[in-house]
């Protein structure tokens, strides 16, 4: 086999001479290195008992996550060459990069990285810090005892990065976290009294022992139906959290290796490899940044937190998730709306005013979702708030619950939720039509468990206020358009229709 390399290395040019990187031009050299050619120059600065070839094979590897037969085609050596080069690469490495990238014990760091997004929203002080506690899986093939390797890691805003585990994957975030306390002391200690710490509500069994055994305040978003306060402060955390998806999928695009199931046969490697792979996200890459105009919005979602929700007050009191005869039913198709427009009124947004409404993209990415998946049953159900004089919902008077409105238009509509199937949510939505774009918005409201939110809103009553002041005005690319055609749909027995009073 060897023989056959060094023919052919005589006889061609091989594809990636690492001491002639020259002759490839920057951007075939990223794609392939993940890297352009003066940060590989950089990286390889770190690498102390190794040289640029066995660098390049690394990254290339993480990369590509190509097999070593293909990788030693590539660089003219042969496959046992390559499995060496990169346990060289990654021994030197894991000592000479890693230890300067991640797991900073350096707190003033740690405090610098703090955004103005999450000091505003938790009043964080200039000596504190703020972390991010996530833990995520490592996928394992090939293996007969198949366990997932879990690896707890915790992050802070700007993308510092911390990396500690492997865990079992039996073990839960929140053991997982009160372990990492005794097993890494020296690493945690970094965390001081009055820290901000953010999870997730699998880590909801280790509030008590963080709050009570290590004085730090912990948020996390509440469980079930929650109180506008509650899915307020909700709404706060996961502004924060939405950096860990961020920060996955950073990781993944740029090294393809951790997209795909990790080989039993090299799990230690594959474990260092990610520990660099961290150490270079950290070393290169810009702050991950939660808004594009943080403090703004910061300060507008500080300033809603007391806001009450007017409109569930309504419709809890007159009942108006159940009532349907005081209702007009229009039904939005995909094409050709313009007499529901004519009929509906709904004033017309632009993105601006999406976002204001929202206080954040995630929103208004999923309503584009929802509506694709509504798209496919050809139907999008909202009705209007017309009721006969002698009906009793004829007696809501807006101003009774502090609500300045001129000319109001109630609508309510129907949403599947995305996790269980055949529930609906209901959605209300109040507007002025005697005002134009985001003010003509007073009040909404939706049944879903985040529903009661006046901070922002949740992603049913997006979709509605995207879809009819936005999304049917413009060309809307639907995600994978083609996906619901690749697989056989067996339709679902009819649900029970909804029980209705008229
Ligand atoms: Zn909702």
């Amino acid at each position: 086999m060897f023989e056959y390399y060094k023919e052919l290395k005589s006889e061609h040019e091989i594809t990636f001479d690492m001491n002639n990187i020259d002759s490839v031009d920057d951007s075939t050299f990223k794609a392939w290195f993940a890297y352009n050619k003066e940060e590989f120059k950089k990286i390889c600065t770190y690498a102390e008992k190794s040289n640029s070839v066995h660098v390049g094979v690394l990254l290339c590897k993480l990369r590509t996550a190509l097999s070593n037969q293909q990788i030693s085609f590539l660089f003219g050596v042969c496959e046992t060459t390559v499995g060496n080069y990169i346990k060289i690469a990654i021994e030197d490495l894991i000592d000479h990069l890693v230890p300067k990238f991640i797991n900073s014990d350096n707190r003033t760091e740690l405090i610098n990285h703090v955004t103005p997004m999450s000091k505003a929203l938790f009043d964080i002080p200039i000596d504190k810090t703020c972390l991010i506690f996530d833990a995520t899986y490592r996928l394992v093939k090939k293996s007969k005892n198949y366990s997932g390797q879990k690896q707890s890691w915790s992050e802070q805003k700007k993308c510092h990065l911390f990396v500690l585990g492997p865990f079992d994957a039996t073990h839960n975030d929140a053991t997982i976290l009160k372990d990492c306390f005794q097993r890494y002391p020296s690493e945690m200690s970094i965390i001081h009294e009055n820290d901000v710490i953010l999870v997730d509500r699998g880590f909801r069994d280790v509030i008590q022992f963080l709050t009570e055994h290590k004085g730090v305040k912990v948020h996390c978003p509440g469980l079930g139906q929650l109180n506008t306060l509650d899915a307020n402060l909700s709404r706060f955390v996961t502004k924060c959290r939405w950096i860990v998806e961020q920060v996955f999928a950073r990781l993944k695009m740029k090294f393809k290796i951790f997209a795909i199931p990790a080989h039993n046969s090299t799990l230690i490697h594959d474990y260092q490899a990610l520990l660099i792979a961290f150490a270079l996200l950290n070393l290169f890459h810009q702050p991950i940044l939660s808004d594009r105009i943080n403090e703004d919005v910061a300060v507008l979602m500080k300033s809603r937190l007391h806001i009450p929700n007017q409109l569930q007050s309504i419709v809890e009191k007159f009942n108006l998730s159940k009532v349907r005869a005081a209702f007009l039913q229009i039904e939005y198709v995909t094409l050709d709306n313009v007499e529901n427009n004519q009929q509906l009124c709904f004033p017309h947004l632009t993105l601006e005013d999406l976002y204001s409404i929202s206080l954040g993209p995630y929103q208004i990415q999923n309503a584009i979702s929802y509506y694709a998946e509504h798209q496919n049953e050809g139907i999008f159900l909202v009705s209007k708030f017309q009721p006969d004089a002698r009906h009793r919902t004829a007696a809501i008077r807006y101003t009774d619950f502090n609500i300045t409105i001129q000319d109001p238009i109630l609508i309510k509509a129907y949403m599947k939720s995305r996790y269980r199937g055949g529930k609906h949510h209901h959605i209300f939505v109040l507007f002025d039509k005697a005002l134009t774009g985001r003010n003509s918005i007073k009040e909404y409201f939706c049944t879903c468990e985040s529903g009661a939110r006046t901070v922002g809103c949740c992603s049913h009553i997006m979709t509605i206020i995207w879809y009819l002041g936005y999304g049917q005005y413009h060309e809307i690319s639907t995600p994978n358009p083609g996906i619901c055609d690749v697989s056989i749909t067996i339709p679902k027995e009819k649900p029970q229709p909804i029980q209705t009073e008229n």
